[in-house]
């Protein structure tokens, strides 16, 4: 604002100087006593702002902002004033100025009158002269020689007349011009001056304009200082509140920190002592953890002197517990028997057709896994095995119950694991399975495997496989370069009285990958050799030998474990009339080696004095896997078909009798008869030879006095 009002004054100032150049003369100066009474007014004015200023200066907000601005607003009008100073002396200058054109101007006009005066003079004295002449010219004209004379005379010297009164008419001319040219000027200052009258009217009016707008902006400034006044109030007074706000908060602010500080300084106490605590342990650690360092090494190395002896203990333990366990496991195959009997049954499938034939005969009890329920010709046999798997048991399960008798083998011991059962009802599936569920043979090999990798850090194993084929009392081997070559079961000669196949093929196998190789070569030659092999395999006993030799490398202990698992050729009977030429002498030897295994596997567990292995080549061959302290175990595997009920009668006839036999004196006295053959269990009725529903061929009454408790209370129920 002091700016704009600062840009005005300057405005006028300009304006009044230009009026002065303009003016001239009284009104310009009464222009000016006016200009100056109103920078007087101006003065008094900004005198009273000043004291207004010097007053706010001397107020209480000493650091208020509107202090800078009024500083800035005193020193705009101390320029101002100067500025004005500075107008008033241009004004005074300007003044003289008007005085000296003005005394210029009275002295033209003095000059013009004189010259004007002069020209009348001149005038009047020319006309007379002129009168004088034309006179005298009339006087001697009336007078004619003389005058003749006197007018040659007087025209000579008329001449001389008219050449000064040309001259004094072209000075008159000249005069008169000048007194136009005058004249001419005259009025061009008289209209210059009623112009200028006119601007000074303007002016008037302007200056009145400018003074009513000096007046409005005086009055604005007033207003807004007012304002400004106002606001800087209102912005102390709100500074102020926000100030007490502000002082609340810190001096609330200063308690918190206060008992901060309060509670702070046991803190900062006790850190100190910890600090200084911790400074000591520092200091001291060095010589702490040698000393420490030196104590643990003494204790490790009396520990690992501990230690050693312990192991060395522990060791001899380990030993005397080994031939313990050894003990106690013959003393249990002893206690239980070292031959068991499971039964395995197959679910239906679609080749067992539909309809009525197709329906399930066999049904098992859910107290009892060891018992299974065969529906036949209307009538409910039961038996009992060692143990039973329904349809639904998968390969794994079924393995776990045999893995034992696989680690065995480890130990030293011979296993028998045959699978016995009519063709069809699960044999090959529960020994070799399929590539995705592989059966016994794989699972058992894997297992070896892995247990001999768990005990490599103390034993030496090597793993061997062979595999062989009874077909019609024929030993082949079927990993050798002649499969078609009968071999011959030889006894060692070095008197040891251990039998030998010379020429049976042995592999080494150290992995899984090696077992596939030996398997698919075998199947291999098999496929080769038959046209059908389904037909053939069910005519013929598979075996897969495996031989786990161990070498202890800390007590040079060396033991050898066998492992035969045999693939048993189909036990169902062929009709006794039906079968001609090979086909009849295909069932005649496959009835006799089942047979002869059964008399063996029964005088065994009735610990007969003659154990008759000679009887078949599978009992011969496996002459020394089934006595001593060997294990046996027969999975018999049964088809649960309504059409198969007769085999499968057979089979857990077969199964329950070779289970039955127990080990008592008085059973073995009574058992001391030979073992009923396949014939005989193929008699026309296999019930009518096994009175109320019981599968026992010509029961002895030893037999039936041993049967277990649970059996005899099972017959009873079952009835
Ligand atoms: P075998 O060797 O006694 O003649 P197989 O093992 O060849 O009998 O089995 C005959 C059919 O029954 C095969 O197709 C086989 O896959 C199937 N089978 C046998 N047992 C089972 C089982 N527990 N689960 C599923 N399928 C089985
Ligand atoms: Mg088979």
């Amino acid at each position: 604002q002091v700016e704009t009002l600062k840009e005005k004054l300057l405005e006028q100032a300009q304006e009044i100087s230009r009026l002065r150049s303009e003016l001239g003369g009284t009104d310009a100066e009464k222009h000016r006593d006016l200009l100056a009474a109103e920078n007087e007014r101006l003065r008094q004015e900004m005198k009273a702002l000043e004291g207004e200023l010097q007053r706010q200066q001397q107020a209480p907000c000493r650091d208020c902002p509107h202090l800078q601005e009024n500083a800035e607003l005193q020193e705009q009008l101390s320029q101002l004033q100067r500025e004005a100073e500075e107008t008033r002396a241009r004004l005074v200058e300007l003044d003289l100025e008007v005085q000296q054109k003005t005394n210029r101007l009275a002295e033209v006009e003095l000059r013009l009158k004189d010259s004007l005066a002069e020209r009348a003079e001149e005038e009047e004295r020319l006309s007379r002269r002129l009168r004088d002449s034309q006179e005298t010219i009339a006087s001697l004209k009336s007078q004619p020689q003389q005058i003749k004379y006197i007018i040659k005379t007087v025209e000579v010297e008329s001449a001389k007349v008219k050449q000064a009164l040309c001259e004094t008419q072209s000075r008159n001319q000249y005069l008169q011009e000048q007194v136009g040219m005058q004249k001419q000027v005259l009025k061009e200052m008289e209209q210059q001056l009623q112009s200028s009258q006119k601007t000074e009217a303007q002016l008037r009016a302007q200056i009145m304009m400018y003074e009513a707008e000096l007046e409005r902006a005086h009055g604005q400034m007033l207003e807004e200082m007012q304002a400004m006044e106002d606001e800087k109030n209102h912005a102390i007074e709100e500074a102020f509140s926000r100030a007490q706000v502000e002082m609340k908060a810190v001096h609330e602010n200063l308690a918190g920190v206060r008992t901060n500080l309060l509670t702070l300084q046991p803190a900062l106490r006790t850190l100190t002592h910890d600090y200084n605590s911790l400074k000591r342990q520092v200091r001291d650690f060095p010589l702490l953890l040698q000393e420490t360092l030196r104590s643990a090494r003494a204790e490790i190395s009396q520990a690992i002197e501990e230690v050693h002896s312990t192991n060395r203990e522990l060791l001899r333990k380990y030993r005397r517990e080994l031939q313990l366990r050894k003990k106690c496991h013959n003393e249990l195959v002893r206690l239980k028997g070292n031959i068991r009997v499971f039964g395995r049954v197959r679910p239906i499938t679609k080749e067992d057709g539909e309809g009525p034939e197709a329906a399930n005969a066999v049904t098992f009890d859910a107290d009892d896994d060891a018992v299974l329920h065969l529906l036949h010709k209307g009538k409910q046999v039961s038996f009992e095995l060692d143990k039973v798997f329904p349809p639904q048991a998968s390969q794994e399960e079924v393995f776990q119950e045999v893995q034992a008798l696989v680690t065995s083998c480890i130990d030293g011991y011979n296993v028998c694991i045959f699978a016995y059962g009519q063709t069809g009802a699960g044999k090959t599936y529960t020994m070799e399975g399929t590539a995705a569920n592989p059966g016994i043979n794989q699972r058992a090999l894997q297992l070896l495997f892995s247990e001999v990798r768990g005990k490599a850090a103390d034993w030496d194993y090597t793993i061997t496989v062979s595999a062989a084929e009874i077909y019609n009392e024929a030993l082949r081997d079927l990993l050798g370069k002649e499969p078609q070559e009968k071999l011959e079961i030889k006894l060692c000669p070095d008197g040891s009285g251990q039998l030998y196949v010379p020429g049976l093929t042995e592999f080494r196998v150290q992995s899984v990958e090696d077992i596939n190789k030996v398997f698919e070569f075998g199947h291999i030659k098999r496929v080769t050799e038959c046209t059908n092999l389904n037909e053939h395999s069910s005519r013929s006993h598979a075996l897969l030998i495996v031989t786990v030799r161990g070498l202890d490398r800390s007590t040079g202990l060396r033991t050898t474990g066998k492992l035969n698992l045999v693939d048993l050729a189909g036990s169902e009977r062929v009709g006794r009339s039906g079968a001609e030429g090979s086909r009849l002498r295909e069932a005649q030897h496959i009835n006799k080696s089942l047979s002869a295994l059964g008399d063996v596997i029964y005088a065994l567990r009735s610990r007969q004095g003659h154990v008759p292995f000679r009887n078949s080549k599978l009992t011969y061959l496996l002459q020394d896997s089934l006595s001593g302290d060997s294990k046996t175990l027969m999975m018999v595997q049964v088809s649960p078909a309504e059409k198969n009920t007769s085999e499968t009668l057979c089979s857990l006839k077969f199964a329950e009798r070779v289970r039955s036999v127990e080990l008592g004196p008085v059973s073995r006295k009574a058992e001391l008869g030979s073992w009923p053959s396949q014939e005989h269990l193929e008699g026309d009725s296999p019930c009518s030879s096994a009175p109320a529903g019981r599968g026992h061929a010509s029961p002895s009454p030893g037999q039936l006095s041993s049967r277990s408790a649970s059996i005899r209370r099972k017959l009873h129920t079952s009835g």
